[in-house]
């Protein structure tokens, strides 16, 4: 087995980059009651009139959530997003999530109308491995098979071998490690280094984070735990190794929803983004959940357990969208046709293996 990270000294590189981004989110402006209600009636009659459905990450905002169940759409992770969205009627989808959501919904329905509220939402994964430095890396390790991420561009995933969400990829590295393949995983190094730890296999690991559960801190969760002893631990593999090493139940968006409703706890301590707490308090009404310690709100707490870019899909900018048919994702005919091949290379180890394909970021 080995662990080898790759260009180290450009780390610093990456997170001078994030908080870049970051700062060029806008402040969303607070509706009122009244507002949000005239908004929402806006959105509804323009998804009949222009055969649009909405459908919304997990992570979004509970408004948004809400209006997709409302209105015939899907709240999902982005894979079943972008599923729900090829086998939907509609012609037009708006998808309410981060940019690879938009592209992964466009390379699978190439037919469609593919809308974002906005199309600068980005995610820390899909920035920190560009393309440029992507392909030369890989180019480097040709013994090695490309398994990346669904928290890529559609570049890198053309680049890629296989695509894989969080539920699979335990699945896909553990098949590829039984035909003696070495693997080159990227981006995320944390749900890199966990899958290499489950399944022991020879991975390469680009060094890439989500900013979100990247706070998450295993001190804070040791204190939060004393205060909340008969609590479950629930967190994404996109977590640090400690966080992860006192969780009980590690998994995908939609596992970790399936273990809130299928455990006995009263209370759940939540190492992911606090968007799915919508879903988590509607599908397991009597349970708590309590979102786990990340650095506290102060300087070196960049999201607070609050995807920024996620939180860039509001209200005004969905119906903006969805009005003016702006922020449309197209994806290259010739680039989508490459990336579609590992993403059916899941597709079809999925259905063989009958597991489910649900729970990207
Ligand atoms: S929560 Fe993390 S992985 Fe998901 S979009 Fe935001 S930065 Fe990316």
């Amino acid at each position: 087995m080995s662990a080898v990270s790759k260009r180290d000294d450009s780390l610093t590189a990456d997170r001078i980059m994030v908080r870049e981004y970051l700062d060029a989110v806008p402040e969303q402006p607070d509706l009122d009651a009244a507002q949000e209600a005239d908004y929402r009636e806006r959105i509804k009659a323009l998804l009949k009139e222009k055969d649009a459905v909405l459908v919304a990450h997990y992570y979004t905002d509970p408004i948004l959530q809400s209006l997709a169940e409302e209105t015939g759409g899907t709240v999902a992770d982005s894979l079943e997003m972008a599923r729900f969205g090829r086998d939907a009627d509609a012609s037009t989808l708006v998808v309410a999530g981060v940019r690879f959501m938009g592209e992964t919904a466009s390379i699978l329905s190439p037919e469609k109308t593919v809308l974002m509220p906005t199309v600068e939402a980005t995610c820390s994964l899909d920035i920190a491995c560009p393309i440029e430095e992507f392909a030369p890396f890989c180019d480097q390790h040709p013994d090695r098979t490309v398994v990346v991420y669904a928290n890529t561009s559609a570049a890198v995933k053309a680049r890629a071998d296989w695509v894989v969400t969080s539920s699979i990829a335990l699945d896909v590295i553990e098949h590829l490690k039984e035909k003696g393949e070495k693997v080159l995983w990227a981006p995320d190094k944390h749900l890199g280094h966990y899958i290499q730890e489950q399944t022991g296999a020879d991975m390469l690991l680009w060094d890439a984070a989500c900013i979100v559960h990247e706070e998450f801190k295993a001190k804070g969760l040791m204190d939060m735990k004393t205060l909340y002893p008969d609590a479950a631990v629930l967190a994404h593999p996109e977590s640090p190794a400690a966080v992860l090493a006192m969780a009980d139940v590690v998994g995908s968006t939609t596992q970790l929803i399936e273990a809130a409703c299928s455990m006995d706890n009263e209370a759940f301590i939540v190492a992911t983004d606090q968007g799915i707490f919508y879903k988590m308090q509607h599908m397991a009404p009597d349970k708590t959940f309590i979102i786990a310690p990340t650095a506290g709100n102060d300087a070196t707490c960049r999201s607070c357990a609050n995807c920024p870019w996620m939180g860039m899909n509001s209200l005004q900018a969905t119906l903006e969208s969805l009005r003016d048919g702006s922020n449309r994702v197209q994806v290259d005919r010739e680039l989508a046709k490459k990336a579609m091949l590992p993403l059916q290379r899941m597709l079809d180890f999925s259905a063989q293996r009958k597991l489910k394909v649900k729970g990207m970021a």
